[in-house]
């Protein structure tokens, strides 16, 4: 059961019966087996649009000599080699060979790491394979494969539609036309119309805004529509994040003044007599170890790389600024049911008759019994339970299995809650689906807060509802009671809306169920229909607050985070469920429930007043999200927005930072958005805030301590010469240094752990860059003290020869040995200042990064024994040290600490 690419290129699959189509493409309505689906693949490949690039390590090397310093420090090494300097050329060649290694492992780590996120972020769409329906990921899709379309999917691939309830589709992206096309099944005989008009197919990159449908897919990949527009547009390349681009510049500026700073010292040099080439390797030496034009690259590690440490706390990150912008979050808006709640629904209370039921029983097992306040149990024997039970289970688009001794959902736990509570009642579910087929439906949308469907019945055709009863008891005209319908009052209205705020005010869910008759017509459209309905009974379920959501708020209102709960359910339910969670406590003022339609009557200004003291919207519809969006960024907010129905878009489109729900959300929610929760979880954003925050810092950190001890050594080099001294280190020891520190201790910098206050303090503001008043204050002091304890040890052991050393040639080697040591333990020192630029090393814990630790040891093992060592102390120049110089070289470089602890005391005073 094979099927060739030119199969589907010809025929015009609109212009045939769905059945003939399964039939061309060898397919059933049973869905492909396994077996076909994996030779379809390798036949037909990946249903994507372009085939996914793949990281060459190769291509990775080969961009690490993109540095054309590194190229011309290379050439000019061989060039020395050639005039017979062998060792020195060689040592230099391998550092320069350990830089390209380091920078190398640090590319492809970040590589590796979005590469992975790509693939945790892929699509997912459902079809029926071997006749169970199942979610696969998109590229994973093949001709012949029975696709099922959901409201908010993203259509996977070209398909024949076999069956539709009321699905529209928006096909804006392939034909132009904003407005959503009603979608059909029936044949259309005309061959050659245009793709606007191909009703009964779905075209892949639009998206179901309504409804849904069954279809047989007819093409994949390059070979849909949208593949051959895509194949003419060509590849979209990815956006460097506002961090990137002004690190950047930031870094040209700096490589630039560095450049001019070596090239000025070259020249001198040269003026001073030394030999050009030496010179020439000097100044290129001088070079790469000042000039940062890493700079950018090290951003996007960093960048990618705790978006990977995101992805394990299950925040799945889309778009790399979001990583950056997450730290600077001021506002989360936040959904109620399955985010701060554990959307485990279970049906607690029914009011039937205007008579409080109790439901017992928990989660999905449909084991418990209805019993009133007066000990009565009701059974299917009372028609209004047997009513409402049937109205749970018929307008209802959920599955319950028993798997492994455990009931598990498929579909909306709140009609979840509802099959199982028509199961508890006693219904004979397959019996009861088969003797009342539906025949026609409109789905639940979060504006209309509703569902209905319309049932064959042995006495025609009947409606049945379920939705917010405040949706509902506007159309009923008749209740049902014990002795049959009845006219429906004022009163009972109102006494159904008084026990609707009782049951909502302690924090249930609430629903209303009622029915319709409808007599036997034609044209029956069930939106006509939804009027002169009979009220059943309310549903009141609970969905229990997720026990770390209320850790989670605190955790935001210590960290200057404001949190509004956003929902369309009852403001009774909101409010009782965000009192339960803390939202409602703010210093000083008390915090308010507003309604959606009490939105509606406030203009943008009395909006904006108003949000300062809401921290719940509710019974809101999408357009309500958007608007306060778009409000609170007029206010100066970074807003964190979560949504997951199709109409939620928008506002995580406008949102700086767009959220979707990973379990609940639909396909193209999670495509808008900038970052998916993979378990829905409100306390994954927070987390995912906190390692927002934590990223910014170690960013900052790196960048701290990269450019302090470049800008020191640059002063300390140069500095040198116009105070008429000799070069205070040669090449290949400006070389050393900037491996040793530049290296592994920067490395472990950029995993440094968080700080203790990193969610104790107000957000970062998002136009506060990297070189703020303390920053460049710590690189100045750090840069200063530096030049200011090395310069003199320098012209004491040139000048003053303390050491007695009789032999004259050693004086300088010596003199350029202190130096030496002295800068790698200062700067192996500053690391650890560098770990924070605010906090004392004593609050972060002076111990706390263990690969610090590590890369430290290493490090300073490594320049022990290139200063003891003869062979090693032969190759880089040096001569070996006595302990008092060690003891001289590594007291100077710690009082570094005490320098920059006392100026950081002086900035954190300032800020106060
Ligand atoms: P959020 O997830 O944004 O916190 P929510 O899930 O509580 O909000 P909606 O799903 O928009 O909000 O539901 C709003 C109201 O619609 C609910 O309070 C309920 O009365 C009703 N409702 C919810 N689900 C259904 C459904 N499947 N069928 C009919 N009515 C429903």
């Amino acid at each position: 059961m094979t099927i060739e690419n030119s199969d589907l290129a010809t025929p015009a699959y609109h212009t045939l019966e769905g059945e003939a189509v399964l039939q061309l493409l060898n397919s059933s309505a049973q869905g492909l087996s396994g077996e076909e689906v994996l030779t379809r693949q390798e036949a037909f490949g990946p249903n994507e649009l372009a085939a996914g690039k793949k990281i060459s390590p190769f291509l990775i090397l080969l961009r690490q000599f993109q540095n054309l310093l590194m190229v011309i420090l290379l050439v000019a090494a061989a060039i020395s080699f050639l005039l017979g300097e062998h060792l020195d050329s060689l040592v230099i060649l391998a550092i320069v060979l350990a830089c390209v290694i380091l920078g190398f492992f640090q590319e492809y780590r970040a590589e590796k790491a979005a590469a992975a996120l790509q693939r945790l972020a892929a699509p997912h769409a459902a079809v029926l394979r071997d006749g169970e329906e199942v979610v696969v990921t998109v590229s994973e899709i093949v001709p012949g494969d029975i696709l099922l379309v959901h409201t908010g999917d993203r259509i996977a691939a070209d398909a024949r539609l076999l069956e539709t309830v009321n699905l529209m589709v928006d096909e804006a992206i392939l034909t132009g036309e904003s407005t959503p096309v009603a979608k059909s099944e029936a044949v259309l005989p005309a061959p050659d119309i245009p793709i606007a008009d191909r009703l009964n197919m779905i075209f892949g990159g639009s998206v179901a805004t309504y409804g849904r449908g069954v279809a047989v897919v007819t093409a994949t990949g390059m070979n849909t529509e949208f593949g051959r527009i895509a194949q003419m547009l060509g590849e979209v390349r990815a956006e460097p994040t506002p961090l990137e681009k002004r690190i950047s510049l930031i870094g040209r500026v700096l490589s630039l003044i560095c450049l001019a700073v070596a090239i000025g010292a070259v020249l001198m040099g040269i003026v001073k007599g030394y030999g050009w080439l030496a010179m020439l390797i000097w100044g290129i030496s001088l070079a790469v170890a000042s000039v940062p034009e890493s700079l950018p690259a090290v951003v996007t590690g960093a960048l990618s790389i705790g978006a990977t440490r995101m992805a394990r706390r299950q925040a799945i990150v889309k778009r790399l600024p979001a990583v950056e912008t997450m730290g600077c979050t001021t506002v989360i808006c936040t959904d109620k049911t399955g985010t701060l709640t554990k959307n485990e629904m279970t049906v607690r209370r029914l009011y039937l008759e205007h008579r409080r039921v109790t439901v017992t029983g928990s989660g999905y097992e449909p084991k418990g019994d209805f019993h009133t306040a007066d000990h009565e149990i009701l059974t299917l024997a009372n028609p209004v339970l047997h009513t409402a039970a049937r109205i749970s289970l018929l307008c209802n688009d959920a599955t319950l299995k028993q798997e492994e001794g455990a009931w598990r959902l498929r579909g909306d736990p709140t009609e979840g809650a509802l099959l199982t509570m028509g199961l508890k009642a006693g219904l004979d579910y397959p019996h009861l689906i088969q003797e009342h087929p539906r025949l026609g439906e409109v789905p639940f949308d979060s504006k209309r807060k509703r569902m209905s469907t319309i049932h064959q019945d042995t006495a025609g055709p009947v409606m049945y509802l379920k939705g917010a009863p405040e949706n509902l008891l506007p159309f009923c005209v008749r209740q049902l009671t014990t002795q049959g319908e009845k006219p429906f009052e004022e009163a009972d209205r109102e006494d159904i809306l008084a026990e609707n705020s009782r049951l909502a005010g302690s924090a249930l869910r609430v629903l209303g169920l009622a029915y319709r008759r409808l007599s036997d017509r034609p044209e029956l459209t069930p939106e006509s229909e939804e009027t002169d309905l009979v009220w059943v009974g309310l549903v009141g379920m609970m969905d229990p607050p997720r026990p770390e959501a209320k850790e989670a708020v605190s955790r935001c209102r210590r960290a200057g985070i404001k949190v509004i709960m956003v929902t369309g359910d009852h403001p009774q339910t909101a409010g009782a469920i965000a009192n339960d969670l803390g939202l409602m406590k703010k210093s000083g003022a008390g915090q308010t429930v507003l309604c959606g339609q009490e939105v509606n009557q406030l203009n943008d200004e009395e909006l904006l007043a108003t949000v300062e003291h809401t921290a719940v919207f509710a019974r809101v519809a999408p357009e309500h999200k958007l608007r306060l969006v778009e409000v609170l960024k007029r206010k100066g907010e970074i807003v964190a927005m979560t949504g997951d129905g199709v109409n939620d878009a928008p506002a995580l489109k406008r949102a700086d930072i767009g959220v979707a729900m990973g379990i609940t959300g639909t396909e193209v929610t999670k495509e808008t958005a900038a970052m998916i929760l993979a378990d829905d979880n409100f306390a994954t954003l927070v987390a995912a805030v906190e390692e927002g925050r934590a990223i910014f810092d170690n960013i900052k950190k790196y960048l701290v301590f990269l450019l302090s001890c470049n800008l020191g050594e640059i002063i300390i080099l140069t500095g040198a010469f116009f105070l008429g001294l000799p070069m205070p280190l040669i090449a290949l020891q400006i070389l050393w240094v900037n491996l040793t520190t530049d290296g592994l201790p920067a490395l472990a910098l950029g995993i440094d752990p968080k700080a203790p206050d990193i969610m104790s303090r107000p957000p970062r503001p998002l136009t506060e860059g990297v070189f703020t008043n303390t920053v460049n204050t710590l690189l100045a002091v750090i840069a200063g003290y530096k030049t200011l304890i090395i310069l003199p040890l320098f012209a004491y052991y040139y000048l003053y020869n303390p050491t007695g050393a009789t032999d004259s040639e050693q004086i300088l080697p010596h003199a350029q040995t202190m130096v030496f040591v002295t800068l790698v333990l200062a700067e192996l020192v500053n690391a650890f200042n560098c770990r924070s630029s605010r906090l004392s090393l004593f609050t972060v814990g002076p111990f706390a990064n263990r690969f610090l630790i590590a890369a430290v040891i290493i490090s300073l093992a490594m320049t022990v024994g290139v200063v003891q060592c003869t062979p090693l102390a032969t190759l880089f120049h040096t001569t070996p040290l006595d302990w008092h110089d060690w003891l001289l070289a590594g007291g100077l470089s710690l009082s570094l600490i005490p320098v920059v602890e006392l100026t950081k005391l002086a900035l954190r005073r300032r800020a106060q």
